[in-house]
């Protein structure tokens, strides 16, 4: 039986094929290498899968190998793919929202032609599928939406350049937006829910996000053109009740032919999703 694997920084997680799940707790060895390739080897191996997909956070180059993972400093230079092969197990590897966009096309969007998917949690990411196909670029790079530049000489992004949407459009982006605002440190729930209590800085805050975020949409739209663009990931969930007027932002800034084009939709699949993309991977690849 197949599974799909998703190596984040915190959690491990695990959908095999018949919808059996599986979490692992890997926070505390997240910076230590050693650590947390065995404990990935045993993962991969457990239930002797027949294939297996995984979706990596991180640049992760074609031929499996993580180059560099800003979230995960135990993965950067791990050969993934390697590991399969040393454990005799067929499968394939591919960065996570690449891998997600995948998944919300094979399970949900199957009448989109292209379909970008945009996940906002700790950091942003994106994947974009093409015919069914999800796009990789030249060496599995593509999509770096995150760190696109929106703001010349703008905040700190944690790659180390300016002004990229993911400084704005993130968790520690919000957080920071609202400590710019109101002089005040508050994690992205707890600005979140002061935001639903009314608490005008944490809505004036949320504004500021939307405002970045439709920034780099329309970049990403002008660019690519999508008749879907699905939002997802953690922060735009605990979001999702500020975020009913994207779509009409998205449209009157846009140009008419491509606004003309899409629709925008929130993902329903929660927190397995960058798993059920990796399983989508090898399930597509026996076809
Ligand atoms: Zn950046």
């Amino acid at each position: 039986m197949k599974k799909g694997i998703d190596v984040g920084g915190s959690f491990i997680k695990v959908l095999w094929e018949d919808g059996r799940r599986e979490k692992f707790y890997v926070r505390d060895i997240f910076r230590d290498n050693k650590a947390f390739v065995e404990r990935l080897r045993e993962i991969i191996k457990q239930g002797s899968p027949s294939k297996v997909g995984v979706a990596v956070a991180g640049f992760t180059s074609l031929e499996g190998v993580v180059y560099k993972s800003p979230n995960i400093p135990a993965l950067d230079r791990v050969d993934v793919k390697g590991i399969l092969l040393e454990e005799g197990i067929e499968g394939l590897v591919l960065n996570d929202v690449s891998a997600g966009a995948l998944g919300e096309w094979y399970y949900d969007h199957r009448d989109s032609k292209n379909l970008l998917f945009v996940a906002i949690g700790t950091g942003l990411g994106a994947g974009f599928v093409s015919e069914g196909r999800v796009f990789l670029g030249s060496c599995g790079s593509s999509l770096e939406l995150g760190h696109h530049i929106v703001e010349r000489n703008g905040e700190l992004c944690n790659c180390g350049r300016k002004g990229c949407l993911e400084a704005y459009c993130s968790s520690y982006g919000l957080e920071r937006i609202y400590k710019r605002l109101s002089g005040e440190e508050l994690k992205d729930y707890q600005v979140v829910q002061r935001a639903r209590e009314g608490d005008q800085m944490a809505l004036k805050s949320i504004e500021v996000f939307k405002d970045y975020l439709t920034i780099g949409l329309m970049n990403a739209i002008h660019i690519l053109n999508p008749d879907r663009v699905v939002l997802g990931g953690g922060l735009v969930e605990q979001l999702r009740a500020f975020m009913e007027d994207m779509e009409a932002r998205l449209k009157s800034s846009v140009e008419s032919l491509p606004s003309e084009c899409f629709k925008l939709e929130f993902s329903k699949c929660g927190e397995f999703c960058m798993a059920r993309g990796a399983l989508a991977l090898v399930l597509m690849d026996d076809r």
